[in-house]
């Protein structure tokens, strides 16, 4: 299995991806906290996840993808207030807006999306474990981990080990620790949490906001993690912790590869529900353009550069998604006999795609790949030359391609849903690796699902069964 290489942050440096039991790769990414509709930030940030977990289906890895979400956590509680409503009313319905967005930008639905609040008896064990390796002090009935008691402390943001600023996201409980750099694990219940409060050995509270990483990270994909993945904003002191945390109750390394996605900035600054430039999915919509033209925009500059949001480049990313996708409907048009130079040319197109993906997907070099594709064959096509095996071979390019960038449908036709396709791709690598009992596996549980796949010279196609 040849996978990827990626900028993995623990070491500054592009390595190959390698997973502690291939094929099966394990891979955590920090969801959202939904307290707010995700904004285009966001969700530039769980598009490069999208594109990971894809990319390296693609090259036959079995991707168990675990996204949480932060569903109690000062955010949350301050919102709810704000509303006078039960937490729970912001959390789900904003969880159902994640999802919607998610839907419409076809990304494949992690195999598991666990809600912090569904899994606070792990996240007391943890402390628990942390206590008694004499990781943590109590103060004021709140839990602190005691970061002078793990000396690897600071590997991955690389600041300096003292003087470290406290935690953003930890607020209100500043006067009760020793030290700034130390921070909460269980925070005691104060009567603005109401009625949201868990009983702990160590007394009433809530937990931590890193605290719901490292123990459902644990709970789903166990002690080391093949690829834990989220944005630039939460390598200190969000990983950070969440690695004192686990390392601290282990022993064992947490991440073996942790890959960072850059900000989508307004201008110079970042895009942040805090500093209210906020933009949705429904900037893009009112634009008249489609979620696909986002996920191409999203998608064209590659994962760890920041990008600027404009509406020309949507509108640039737009024009240059819908020439691939009305090249791609053209082909049909092709009848000449035989092979000629166009099923080498797709050949090479789809090898450098493959090869700009596998260097830190080089997603630039990918997609003009794919776009001196469409001109060579615009141009066969426009003389007439063009063979239907040649055409055959550019639609597979093609196929390979959305497969992964997701975006090259074509309009009017039922476009395969993205987990579909997953599966066509996962049943693809299975056979590849010769292991049939799987690929008869996944063919069944397409046909559960109401879709049939065929196997033909250009590669799997995929129907709706019964049509
Ligand atoms: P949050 O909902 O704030 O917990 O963030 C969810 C994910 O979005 C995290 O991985 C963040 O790092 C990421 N994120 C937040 N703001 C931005 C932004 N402006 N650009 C890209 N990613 C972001
Ligand atoms: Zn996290």
């Amino acid at each position: 299995m040849n996978l990827p290489r990626l900028t993995n942050t623990l070491t500054r440096q592009v390595e190959p991806l390698a997973p502690l039991a291939p094929p099966k790769v394990g891979l955590y990414t920090c969801g959202p906290t939904v307290y707010a509709r995700v904004h285009i930030g966001n969700l530039r940030t769980f598009l490069a996840y999208d594109l990971v977990a894809r990319t390296l289906r693609a090259r036959g890895a079995d991707v168990v993808h675990v996204m949480n979400v932060t569903d109690v956590d000062d955010r949350t509680l301050d919102e709810a207030r704000r509303r006078g409503v039960p937490l729970r009313e912001v959390t789900d319905r904003h969880l159902a807006e994640f999802l919607a967005d998610l839907d419409a930008l076809r990304v494949v639905r992690p195999a598991v999306m666990p809600r912090a609040t569904e899994h606070i008896p792990d996240m007391v064990a943890l402390v628990r474990s942390l206590e008694a390796r004499g990781h943590t002090y109590e103060a004021d009935g709140s839990v602190y981990f005691r970061i002078a008691t793990l000396p690897g402390y600071g590997k991955l943001s690389r600041l300096p080990t003292s003087g470290l600023k406290a935690g953003a996201r930890v607020s209100h409980d500043h006067y009760s620790k020793e030290e700034a750099r130390d921070f909460v694990l269980w925070k005691a219940w104060t009567p603005d949490d109401g009625d949201v409060a868990w009983d702990a050995p160590f007394g009433r509270g809530r937990p931590g906001w890193h605290l719901e990483c490292s123990a459902m990270s644990r709970h789903y994909l166990g002690e080391t993690l093949d690829v834990h993945m989220g944005g630039v904003d939460l390598v200190f002191p969000h990983h950070e912790n969440e690695i004192a945390q686990s390392e601290g109750a282990t022993g064992k390394p947490f991440v073996r590869h942790f890959v960072h996605t850059g900000f989508v900035n307004l201008e110079a600054v970042k895009m942040s529900k805090s500093l209210g430039n906020v933009r949705t999915l429904d900037a893009v919509r009112t634009l008249g353009l489609a979620p696909e033209d986002f996920r191409y925009w999203a998608l064209s500059v590659r994962y760890r550069d920041p990008i600027v949001f404009s509406e020309e480049g949507l509108v640039a990313a737009a024009r240059a998604r819908a020439d691939l996708v009305a090249l791609r409907k053209r082909l049909r048009e092709a009848t000449g006999e035989g092979t000629g130079p166009g099923t080498s040319a797709a050949a090479a197109a789809r090898s450098r795609l493959d090869e700009a993906l596998d260097d830190d997907l080089n997603v630039s070099a990918a997609l003009a790949a794919l776009h001196e594709l469409k001109t060579e064959m615009n141009r066969l096509l426009g003389r007439g030359e063009l063979a239907r095996a040649d055409a055959d071979a550019a639609e597979a390019a093609f196929a390979h391609a959305d497969g992964i960038f997701g975006c090259f449908a074509v309009p009017g036709e039922e476009a395969t849903p993205a987990d579909v396709s997953a599966l066509v791709l996962e049943r693809e690598t299975a056979r590849k690796r010769r292991d049939f009992a799987a690929s008869d596996r996944i063919r069944k549980d397409l046909a559960a699902r109401g879709w049939a796949v065929e196997d033909t010279p250009a590669g799997p196609k995929v129907r709706r069964a019964g049509r």
